[in-house]
């Protein structure tokens, strides 16, 4: 049951726009990536919100890029909204930072090595300490602002089990998309995720999440993005109910 009284289903794959999405309980989700992992499958995962689903509208190679993802998590509010009304199955929201935290976690009896990639110079440089803190074996890390190959060599040589790629919207899943020969288990665009572990950002009070108003917590937080987060967000749902029931939502299994 989710907070809104509704029953979640069990675990369930959905195609939403050609993007294999996993639906159901939180942690449930995150067990199959556990599993996953184990089993040694090869796991590019994208955490889909209606700004990932909007620019990939815009950008044919980025919408390339993520529907070669193994798996789209259903992290933003719109995404849980829309596969409700046109496929009739109810999911938790799984924020990517909650599933890079879950993750992390396990990490840590499984032995599991974590690479991060992306941010400024001093960010992922805390965030990465912070983690280590934490006792996870952070093996690697390197900033966002990189124009050569260094990132790919270092992995390259550190084979990370779990690679965090937080550079943003697209660049970070078109980066994943041309590197998926590295070697690492499960690779994940986690946004600005290490800003929030660094401590330099501040993530919305468990309220905004909880009435999956995360969106409006960024727009009246954060005076830049003003404009184009309500804006998305409109454009999504107007995009979604206009054509979701032109079969593009359905349920593989
Ligand atoms: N970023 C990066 N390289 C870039 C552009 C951005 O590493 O070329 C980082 C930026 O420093 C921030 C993160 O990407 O840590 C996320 O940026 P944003 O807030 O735009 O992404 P969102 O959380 O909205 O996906």
């Amino acid at each position: 049951m989710n907070i809104f009284g509704m029953v979640v289903e069990r675990l369930n794959e959905v195609d939403f726009y050609n993007y294999k999405v996993l639906c159901g309980e939180a942690n449930e989700i995150r067990d199959h990536l556990v599993t996953c992992i184990e089993n040694s499958k090869k796991l590019f995962i994208v955490t889909l919100n209606s700004q990932i689903f909007l620019k990939a509208l815009e950008l044919p190679e980025y919408n390339d890029a993520i529907e070669h993802a193994t798996f789209h998590l259903p992290d933003g509010a719109g995404v849980v909204w829309a596969i409700k009304k046109h496929c009739k199955i109810i999911t938790d929201r799984v924020p990517g930072i909650d599933t890079m935290q879950y993750l992390c976690e396990e990490s840590k009896t499984r032995r599991w090595k974590v690479y991060l990639l992306g941010a400024k110079p001093d960010v992922v440089k805390l965030a990465a300490e912070k983690l280590i803190e934490h006792s996870v074996d952070v093996v690697g890390y390197h900033h966002g602002y990189f124009t050569d190959e260094t990132p790919s060599r270092e992995i390259e040589k550190l084979k990370p089990d779990l690679l965090f790629v937080g550079m943003g919207a697209p660049r970070q899943e078109l980066w994943i998309h041309d590197h998926i020969d590295l070697p690492f288990k499960l690779a994940m665009g986690v946004g600005g995720s290490f800003d929030v572990i660094a401590g330099v950002k501040k993530r919305a009070p468990k309220f905004f999440q909880r009435m999956r108003l995360e969106w409006f917590y960024r727009w009246i937080s954060e005076p830049i993005s003003r404009s184009s987060v309500p804006v998305d967000v409109l454009k999504f749902y107007f995009k979604v109910i206009f054509d979701g029931k032109d079969g593009n939502c359905k349920k593989i299994h």
